[in-house]
């Protein structure tokens, strides 16, 4: 089976050649751990997680790693400013480990409710890698790449030629030496730190001794010590959202390629956001949500997964909880047409079964396996057995948990006192249906309007 994935690097969609045969290594990005993740945050790793379904399916060998940020990712997103983490910090009275070791488990209880796959993957952490990011500026600083300035170690952008070829940046006028203040020192616009020195007027306190100084990281360099160091000088497949390309990845590529000079990573695929009210959901401009809003109201996540699905990686999505709605009455169809074929044996249907791998591994056409599953549940030619052996396929690909979820059986007196409350909307006595909600919640049971009646979800 021929699998074909967008590379950001060449702008097309191409056929992965694995560097060795029957065996995939991807790096993704991780999450800054300063603050809890969001549910656009859970775009990237959905879509990574997709990515190695398809590949196992495949009878790959996957070796997945997923950093974790907890140092040298300052606010600005580029050299300057705090440290978020030390800035949360501070402002949460914690230590910068005692933060990250809460949300780095917050990340990771979220990840299983949404099915992401972690026995098997990596989760590295920036500040156990200190000795393998500094050997990393030591070999860039005797091939002469860097430069020296009263905050830090530089990557000089102008000494690799390459700079800026992920996504075509155009830095043409950027290199020029213009100044914009922030740093007078750079030499280039695009120069980014390797090591920082800690401030000499107040104590950091994640801070290490290096042959420059004391002091932290570069963000950019973390990722690709850490990615080098479990995958190798190459690898096949790096992930992230689209914000990182025009920075954060360039600066991985410009940075292993000199150290290494080989090519670093093979195929760059990148996620689009996730959005609200057309703006990027980000912890910056506080419009996202989290899992503890899904937690809340009752959201299963597994149906935000399926709404997630719902659109391929590569395109835009806008965050209403109307469309997650229709997403979740959608999955619980398709969690009921699995509990009906519980107990029927499955048999292959290879024409529908090879449709859905093929949309799969052609660029992960998720909506593409949606429609093609639908299509076989609703149709009079393929047989209970077959349908059962679809859905197993489709749910081992998507990672719905379509069969796992509970028979819910819902009690008489809940059915009675929803018919009761529906009366009530009726005559809009609203006291009295707000009344019969409160006293359904008593039986472990809640209710949700929507445009047909209401929805019986259980607490
Ligand atoms: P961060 O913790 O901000 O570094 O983000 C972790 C991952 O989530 C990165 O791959 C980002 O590119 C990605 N990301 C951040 N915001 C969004 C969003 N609104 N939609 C989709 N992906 C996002
Ligand atoms: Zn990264």
């Amino acid at each position: 089976m021929e699998i074909r994935l967008h590379n950001t690097l060449s702008g097309k969609k191409e056929t992965f050649k694995p560097l060795q045969p029957g065996k995939v290594g991807m790096y993704h990005c991780g999450p800054t751990v300063y603050m809890y993740p969001h549910i656009g945050n859970f775009r990237a790793y959905v879509f990574a997680d997709t990515l190695k379904r398809l590949f196992v399916e495949l009878g790959f060998d996957v070796m997945q790693v997923i950093n974790i940020t907890d140092v040298g990712h300052l606010v600005s997103d580029s050299d300057d400013g705090e440290d978020k983490m030390e800035k949360s910090a501070k402002a949460l009275h914690k230590s910068a480990q005692e933060l990250a070791n809460f949300y780095t488990s917050v990340f990771m209880d979220n990840l299983r409710e949404l099915n992401v796959h972690t026995s098997g993957t990596i989760f590295p952490r920036a500040t156990a890698h200190i000795p393998e990011q500094i050997k990393i500026i030591e070999e860039l600083e005797r091939k002469g790449y860097t430069y020296k300035t009263s905050d830090g170690i530089y990557f000089d952008t102008a000494r690799f030629p390459d700079y800026g070829k992920l996504g075509n940046i155009n830095i043409g006028g950027l290199r020029e030496g213009e100044r914009i203040g922030v740093n007078d020192e750079k030499r280039n616009l695009t120069d980014f730190a390797l090591w920082k020195f800690s401030p000499t007027n107040e104590k950091r306190e994640q801070e290490w001794p290096s042959p420059w100084g004391v002091g932290f990281p570069g963000w950019h360099i973390e990722c690709s010590a850490m990615a080098m160091k479990y995958l190798g000088e190459t690898f096949d497949i790096h992930t992230g959202g689209i914000d990182h390309i025009p920075v954060h990845h360039n600066n991985e590529i410009a940075q292993s390629e000199c150290a290494t000079n080989h090519q670093f990573v093979h195929i760059w695929m990148h996620n689009e956001f996730m959005s609200v009210d057309g703006k990027k959901m980000s912890k910056s401009l506080g419009n996202f949500y989290t899992m503890a809003d899904f937690h809340a109201k009752h959201v299963n996540p597994l149906a935000y997964r399926y709404f997630l699905l719902n659109a391929r990686y590569s395109t835009p999505m806008n965050f209403t909880w109307e469309s997650l709605g229709a997403a979740t009455n959608a999955y619980e169809k398709l969690v009921a047409h699995a509990q009906k074929l519980d107990e029927v044996e499955p048999e292959g249907h290879s024409g529908v079964e090879s449709e859905v791998i093929s949309a799969m591994a052609d660029d992960l056409d998720t909506p593409g396996v949606i429609a093609t599953l639908w299509n076989a549940l609703k149709s009079d030619d393929v047989t209970d057995a077959q349908k059962k052996s679809i859905l197993l396929l489709a749910d081992r690909l998507l990672g719905l948990k379509l069969f796992a979820q509970k028979k819910i059986i819902i009690p008489e007196a809940v059915l009675i006192l929803v018919e009761k409350r529906k009366l009530a909307r009726a005559e809009k006595n609203y006291t009295e249906s707000d009344r019969l909600r409160k006293e359904i919640e008593t039986h472990g049971f809640t209710v949700k309007d929507n445009k047909e009646g209401q929805d019986i979800i259980q607490l």
